[in-house]
């Protein structure tokens, strides 16, 4: 395939360079992936999916857009990760199933990738290098260090790549925890180290740029849950993220302290626990601390914690079932307190809101951020975000991983704290630094790429589109036969429909259908003897044809599938 497809200006010949070109994670929350190129060696930054608004017609996942990669292949020398979230390493299984390369993270975050290859089968035939943060890896021209930050997920790095083009920081996901429970405060030293030295450019986490002052400590958050647990004299519910294994650790501490057994729900939940045990990243404070469904009814209510999913009122999610009184185990009651210890993904919104409303009409306490310091972000917010440009004191910041208001903010913020230089991007930029300049030299123009059960396939895919006009404008098959060496109808052509009418008499709609093929006909006729031979020009003439008389007659758009038969 031609590289001319991607409108980018010629590599510097005689000069060094790198490139920073975002494939996702910009415009949007989730779906993570960045490349780095340098003199010719390409890295990519994080590989995660999204999930796809509501209206997706069967769409599970959304994945970045990697034809570039691919058209570049024998450049890519590996892949970092900064973390284990899915909005991070979600998308490496489909990744890896055409690519073969080395996967380079902290040893807990390879852990989470391994149990996710393992769904597909490819754990095997996967090269993962744990890397720990006083390591120097080198991988062609970079020199790559992982450094430690906070986050909502053990074992969270920043990534700084030392070029001959200077140095670059990419943030990751990150917060500064002053009070973390279960870790160390992220490494200022280090940061400030780099800023000493000199730093080209940070590419940064803008989620919660227009937010305002620090996020809460995991300390606070244990402080806030515990006064809840302390005025709760039934069952205490929590909902929260399963990869939070921080909060989970807190809240099998606080559930120790407030004399209570935890039952944990979900599946997510369960195996993440498990896992975080046999990595060392998670302490039961007492063996005998979980019980199990059966054992619920052993304990009275204000010895009970359950700790379960649901928190963005995912459908089949424990919370979401218990709020709509469809759980196995749990029927919720007046005594019960329900803590939603999690943040509002964008776009959930709503479920959440009614998910809330359908467990106070039960009769339970519910108790969100709003109301109590029951959860702390793992986003920076601005006061944390000027501290780390302060010790970075980067030329260029980039911003990173939001929407463009966000990252507008957080180039605002760097101006303020006096970072000459702010390069808000799109996706798909590329951004090319070298030594004495730094500018957009083109795009990759990526698309984004839909995961429907077993198919993977770009947005333009025929299944899909097909599927979001079935869903609103029904379907019309017309039946064609066509005398081909004399490329003329051989009969009128027949039109059937589904989803298409269905208030209007038996008789409007075969009437309808007639005039429709009327217009397919004449459709067929306006085309050239020689078109008329082609079957792709009739299939053509047939849809354009009929979709624009129900266009003008009743204002829809239906699928069109043409049947041709060759006499
Ligand atoms: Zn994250
Ligand atoms: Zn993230």
């Amino acid at each position: 395939m031609s590289k001319d497809k991607y409108e980018i200006a010629s590599r510097p010949d005689n000069d060094d360079y790198l490139r920073f070109i975002p494939l996702g994670g910009l415009d949007e929350v989730g779906m993570n992936c960045a490349l780095m190129e340098c003199n010719g060696s390409m890295l990519m930054v994080d590989c995660g999916y999204t999930f796809p608004e509501s209206e997706s017609y069967g769409v599970d996942y959304i994945l970045p857009d990697w034809s570039y990669v691919m058209d570049n292949l024998d450049r890519l020398d590996g892949v970092l990760l900064t973390h284990g979230h899915q909005d991070h390493i979600g998308a490496l299984p489909y990744f890896l199933q055409e690519v073969d390369v080395p996967l380079y993270s902290g040893e807990f975050t390879l852990k989470m990738v391994e149990s996710q290859l393992k769904e597909h089968h490819l754990h095997d035939k996967v090269d993962m290098f744990p890397i720990s943060t006083d390591e120097m890896l080198e991988i062609g021209p970079f020199q790559i260090e992982f450094v430690h930050v906070n986050h909502s997920v053990p074992n969270a790095r920043s990534i700084s790549l030392n070029t001959p083009v200077g140095r670059y920081i990419f943030t990751g996901d990150w917060k500064i925890d002053q009070m973390p429970l279960y870790e160390p405060v992220l490494d200022m030293q280090t940061f400030a180290d780099f800023g000493r030295d000199g730093v080209r450019a940070v590419f940064g986490d803008s989620t919660n740029a227009e937010s305002e002052g620090f996020s809460n400590s995991e300390y606070e958050v244990f402080e806030g849950i515990s006064n809840v647990a302390d005025d709760t004299e039934g069952r205490l519910i929590v909902a929260q993220f399963s990869s939070n294994l921080h909060r989970l650790d807190n809240l099998m501490e606080l559930a120790h302290r407030h004399d209570r057994k935890v039952l944990l729900m979900g599946r997510s939940i369960r195996d993440n626990v498990e896992l975080a045990i046999e990595e060392g990243y998670l302490n039961l404070p007492d063996e005998n601390i979980t019980i199990k469904p059966h054992q619920l009814d052993d304990f009275p209510a204000n010895r009970v914690m359950i700790i379960c999913t649901g928190s963005q009122a995912e459908p089949r999610a424990a919370m979401t079932r218990m709020a709509y009184g469809d759980h196995h185990t749990v029927t919720l009651n007046e005594e019960d307190t329900v803590v939603l210890s999690a943040r509002v993904i964008p776009g959930n919104e709503r479920g959440i809101q009614q998910m809330l409303d359908e467990l106070t009409r039960r009769g339970a306490t519910v108790v969100t951020a709003k109301q109590a310091p029951i959860h702390g972000s793992g986003h920076a917010k601005p006061d944390e975000l000027k501290i780390l440009l302060n010790l970075t004191q980067p030329d260029s910041l980039v911003p990173v991983h939001g929407h463009y208001r966000m990252r507008k903010k957080h180039a605002e913020l760097a101006e303020d704290v006096g970072v000459p230089r702010q390069h808000v991007i799109e996706n798909g930029d590329v951004l090319q630094f070298t030594s004495d300049d730094t500018r957009v030299v083109g795009s990759v123009n990526p698309g984004r790429v839909l995961v429907d059960g077993a198919n993977v396939g770009d947005l333009e895919s025929v299944a899909l589109r097909d599927r979001a006009k079935l869903a609103d404008a029904g379907i019309i098959v017309a039946f064609v036969v066509m005398d081909k060496s004399a490329g003329e109808l051989a009969a009128k052509p027949e039109l059937i429909q589904r989803g298409l009418m269905g208030k209007e008499s038996d008789t409007d709609i075969d009437e309808m259908l007639s005039r429709a093929a009327d217009a397919a006909e004449q459709g067929i006729l306006q085309l050239s003897d020689n078109a008329r031979r082609d079957f792709n020009e009739v299939d053509d003439a047939i849809q354009r044809s009929v979709r624009k008389f129900f266009r003008r007659r009743i204002d829809r758009k239906p699928v069109v599938i043409p049947v041709i038969h060759e006499l």
